[in-house]
């Protein structure tokens, strides 16, 4: 059995390409896939040494999505989506990864994808017309030079590391749940601290506390978590839903979050308060992010909102014993602003003797020592210290690297203020560069996979087009970027969303813009957009090159 996550030895190496890809996660595999079918020459560069991206990374204890496995996958190839067997309603990271990797070799994706390559730079030149990327792989980094270059670097991929003081005297180990060792971490009899509440904790904590001898959580605000209800798949229902995929995957496009959910049109300040539980009650049930899937205003009335949010409340209030405890852990704020969270085992995990909380709300931790964490001037020993901190999410990743379009400008310098983008997908200044799930565009807001594929396909669709029509570059206009900018920010202000401190806003990483990043107008409206777009020979973007040199 060859080690799946071994680099491939064709895959070495510099060069000239059609395309440049960046990232080997589901949205870098697909890109690849796409391309080669269509003949460009292409390379994917990883920073990691196997594909799988989020789920490459992201090791830690009870990491699993919270969209249903059987709609959180590829659906490009039917072949695929039959024969692969999910075995849980949400797949742990072990098996997400595993499906990475079938799907790496069931396309033989690795012979042109290159691990261990952190793409440093990427520059364009003016003269040429072409990009040039460096990679801090090999002894002095490596270079390619391609027409089209393609960042799919991910959205929640740059862990957000903060600098609490003292960090450097602590004696144990540190680790954050997005870059996990890869042979797992053992708490067996260690005082654990948890720093962080959102859902990578609440994912992670339940199993922590079953192993540590004691665990610590540092909570600055408690999230909203509904109960996954995780389970085994029963056969049947996977066959049933695997006849039904054409329809299933249909229905999804058309909903705002691009999952089949089943939502309902109407307003939850219409129906009566016996309405309303029995809807709530029916939802938490059932479990998962369709919660808020129950009334139309939930999202975009506070009163609305809080129906939803004194429902959870009072579920929180009756699954933790300690009062204090509980009301410590009921968010106050709106529901579904922060990302919803989705449990197993969350909350009841306070009622354990080797669990305390620990509120850092009004005073934030003051430092690490070298024995612990010290706060609200008290020093907790610990063993070890997990960083469940997320992401610099949205254009972490891509401003880690330093991108240079049109005259030297450098994209962090352009996006100083906020990302500037013509539909999440390009910026202008940046001619032939394109981004897979960029900032203002549905992403983070959606079932990922489809909006990763969907992305995909106009890329794709977009390069052959060029290509056929004898165009080389194409950029978008000023005039169509700050349109869809102020779009992107109209709907979201709309939104409730908008108003609470979340990652969406980056409001986590100190000194980052306040932006309301995703496009919240809901997948189809989107999707429609692009296709217009496109459908319009490009509207919104200039095509140079030889033939419009022609004209
Ligand atoms: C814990 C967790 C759970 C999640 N659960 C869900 C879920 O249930 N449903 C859902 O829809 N979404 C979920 N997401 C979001 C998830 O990120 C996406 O679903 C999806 O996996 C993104 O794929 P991607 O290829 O766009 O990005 P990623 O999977 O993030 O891949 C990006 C890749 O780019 C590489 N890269 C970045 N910068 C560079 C560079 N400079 N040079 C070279 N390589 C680089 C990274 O190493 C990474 O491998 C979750 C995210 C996390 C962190």
């Amino acid at each position: 059995m060859p080690d799946l996550e071994e680099q491939h030895p064709n895959a070495a190496g510099g060069g000239d390409f059609d395309v440049v890809v960046v990232g080997a996660g589901f949205a870098g595999m697909y890109m690849l896939h796409r391309l080669r079918g269509l003949g460009f020459s292409t390379r994917v560069l990883e920073a990691g040494n196997g594909v799988g991206g989020t789920w490459y990374w992201n090791r830690y204890p009870g990491a699993r999505c919270d969209i249903e496995s059987m709609q959180y996958s590829y659906q490009f190839s039917d072949e695929l989506q039959q024969e692969w067997e999910w075995t849980e309603r949400y797949a742990a990271q072990p098996e997400i990864l595993r499906y990475a990797n079938h799907v790496a070799e069931r396309f033989d994706l690795r012979r042109d994808i290159e691990f261990d390559s952190r793409v440093r730079s990427a520059v364009y030149d003016d003269r040429s017309g072409r990009w040039t990327l460096e990679t801090d792989s090999g002894r002095s980094g490596r270079r390619y030079s391609a027409s089209y270059c393609v960042m799919a670097t991910g959205c929640l991929s740059s862990p957000n590391n903060p600098r609490f003081p003292g960090m450097e005297h602590f004696e144990g180990p540190t680790y954050h749940t997005g870059q996990w060792p890869h042979e797992g971490v053992d708490f067996t009899g260690k005082r654990v601290a948890v720093i962080g509440t959102g859902s990578s904790a609440i994912q992670s904590i339940p199993i922590i506390a079953e192993q540590a001898a004691h665990l610590f959580v540092f909570q600055r605000t408690p999230n909203y978590a509904i109960p996954a209800h995780n389970a085994p798949l029963d056969p049947e229902y996977q066959r049933d839903f695997k006849a039904r995929y054409p329809e299933f995957r249909a229905r999804a496009k058309q909903m705002p979050t691009g999952v089949a959910f089943d939502y309902r049109d109407v307003s939850a300040l219409e129906a009566t308060p016996e309405e309303r539980q029995e809807e709530y009650e029916k939802r938490w049930g059932r479990g998962g992010l369709a919660f808020l899937g129950g009334f139309k205003d939930l999202l975009f009335v506070k009163e609305a909102n809080d129906t939803a949010a004194e429902f959870v409340r009072a579920r929180i209030r009756e699954k933790v014993q300690d009062p204090e405890v509980a009301e410590l852990l009921c968010p106050t704020n709106i529901i579904g602003c922060k990302r919803l969270c989705v449990d197993i085992g969350y909350y009841e995990t306070y009622n354990r003797p080797n669990v305390t909380l620990i509120d850092v709300s009004r005073e934030p931790v003051e430092e690490i020592t070298a024995n612990g964490v010290r706060a609200r001037g008290e020093e907790v020993a610990v063993d070890a210290i997990v960083l469940a901190t997320g992401f610099d999410a949205m254009t972490g990743a891509l401003l880690k690297i330093d991108i240079r379009g049109r005259g030297g400008l450098a994209l962090a310098e352009k996006w100083n203020g906020g990302p500037r983008t013509y539909l999440g997908l390009c910026s202008a200044g940046f001619p032939n560069l394109f981004m897979i799930t960029g900032p203002g565009s549905p992403s983070v807001l959606t079932n990922m996979i489809p909006s990763i594929e969907q992305h995909v396909d106009w890329i794709a669709n977009c390069l052959a087009h060029l290509r056929e029509e004898g165009f080389a570059e194409i950029e978008p206009t000023i005039e169509a970027e700050d349109a869809w900018v102020q779009h992107v920010n109209d709907v979201a202000d709309l939104s409730l969303r908008s108003t609470c401190s979340s990652w969406y806003i980056g409001a986590n990483v100190p000194g980052k813009p306040r932006v309301f990043m995703p496009y919240i107008g809901g997948f189809p409206a989107y999707v429609k957009k692009c296709e217009e777009v496109a459908a319009e020979g490009y509207a919104g973007f200039e095509l140079a090159g030889a033939r419009a040199a022609a004209e």
